[in-house]
């Protein structure tokens, strides 16, 4: 009997990448691969890596040299790199110089490319690295092995046209380009027909999808108004959304369909109009404010996060400042919060006033720390309430787990379907869980 072959992918970074290794999946289960839980039994590891920041690359760089005893145990193991780590030359040369038993490198733009590096290497087990520039065509024929059954990821575009100084994702992942519309409705359609019960559509700025498109139709605001309208117990979520770019009418889909999800990720970046003038966001503190304002009127319900940047270039302690009164005023129901990173290539690099760690570690634990009291204060007014809630799955203790809309995790103490919205009213709060009942 022939021996089935297992597979491991370690991902890095955002969701994008997330829903990438669901691809690199797809095509290996297509050869006959199957997934394994560690890297010891795999006879593939891929690394989908992240260069968004310098830790994210320095942890990357250290797991694939910790595989290097691994690999003299087993010779036939193959080891592939890809992701945005690979998209910058430098990096490549590093993997090639440090980690010479790596086989295959590629990068985002030939991702589709995997299947065929694979079967190349398995017939001449010659290291193969090839990293394209650009993207060809949108492939839409790209195997995908989904590893949820509840919650589904759509790309809707890629790359990014915002070149934000410090970001160096447009340097990676090229310029916006937007799928076709009805080829993403047709996804969406097949995935509620299998029974998915959210989905997610995916870009680094989805309000900007179509832009490139020659049809005043095909907008953000119309795929979503067409996605809603179809048939099925499901709700449609997305990330990320460009403050700068989030439209009237794009609000107005949101208040009027009650499929789509009222939790939008609406990253600030900084709540000083000087630093995002500096970080090129094209908005200032009083544009956000007034969207936030605006939001909050046309969908009461809203459930507002956003991503904040600390210790970017210049920032003094009275713009840091500004951001805390920001986050305070909006009443997040959730902040990310990041250390700035410097990344080469980008125009904050060589930015003056850089910002010493032990400020910006400072700065961060203040943001991270104000938005967990934020998070607790709000909890504690959900006692009482009736939310809608998709069971996840039970536990082994017979109890059911469930999620909010805005991604608050729920505990059921009763009989219940997996798979199935339920109303329910929250009857206490334990640590960040929501202890529910179901509303007959
Ligand atoms: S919008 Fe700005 S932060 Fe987001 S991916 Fe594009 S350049 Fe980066």
């Amino acid at each position: 009997m022939e021996e089935i072959k297992k597979y491991f992918i370690k991902t890095y970074g955002c969701q994008m990448n997330v829903h990438e290794s669901e691809k690199l999946a797809g095509m290996l289960v297509s050869l006959g691969y199957t997934e394994c839980s560690n890297e010891k039994d795999a006879d593939v590891i891929v690394f989908n890596t992240c260069c968004i920041r310098d830790g994210a690359e320095q942890k990357v760089f250290g797991n694939v040299g910790a595989l290097k005893k691994l690999k003299k145990s087993k010779p036939n193991l193959i080891v592939a790199i890809c992701g945005c780590m690979t998209q910058q030359k430098d990096r490549v040369e590093i993997f090639k110089e440090k980690f010479k038993f790596v086989n295959i490198i590629f990068g985002t733009h030939n991702l589709n490319q995997f299947k065929n590096y694979l079967i190349e290497y398995n017939k001449t087990h010659k290291n193969l690295y090839e990293v394209w520039d650009n993207e060809k065509e949108i492939d839409e024929n790209v195997e995908m092995y989904r590893t949820s059954k509840l919650n589904a990821w759509v790309n809707i575009m890629y790359g990014c046209n915002n070149f934000c100084s410090y970001c160096i994702v447009p340097y990676v992942r090229g310029r916006e380009r937007s799928r076709n519309m009805q080829d993403i409705v047709e996804e969406v359609k097949g995935l509620i027909k299998e029974g998915y019960k959210v989905i997610t559509l995916l870009g680094q700025n989805v309000n900007s999808y179509g832009n490139d498109i020659n049809d005043k139709n095909v907008t953000f605001a119309n795929l979503l108004k067409e996605i809603s309208m179809l048939d099925g117990d499901f709700r449609l979520k997305f990330m990320t959304s460009h403050p700068k770019d989030l439209t009237d009418e794009v609000i107005d889909v949101i208040a009027n369909s009650p499929k789509i999800s009222k939790a939008i990720h609406l990253p600030v970046q900084s709540g000083s109009s000087k630093i995002l003038k500096s970080m090129n966001r094209k908005y200032t503190r009083e544009h956000y404010l007034e969207l936030v304002k605006k939001i909050k009127a046309k969908i009461p319900d809203v459930f507002l996060t956003t991503d904040i940047i600390v210790g970017f270039p210049g920032e003094t302690d009275e713009d840091f400042n500004e951001t805390i009164s920001l986050v305070k005023e909006v009443n997040y129901g959730g902040v990310f919060g990041f250390m700035y990173s410097k990344r080469t290539g980008t125009v904050a690099e060589t930015m003056p006033d850089q910002i010493p760690d032990d400020i910006k570690h400072k700065r961060v634990n203040e943001l991270l720390n104000l938005s967990k009291s934020m998070i607790k204060e709000q909890n504690k007014l959900l006692v009482g309430k009736t939310l809608e809630v998709l069971i996840e799955e039970q536990k082994d203790d017979g109890t059911f787990v469930g999620v909010t809309d805005s991604g608050k995790n729920v505990v059921i103490n009763e009989n219940v379907n997996v798979a199935t919205y339920y109303n329910a009213k929250v009857d206490a709060i334990v640590g960040n869980k929501l202890i529910a009942k179901i509303v007959k």
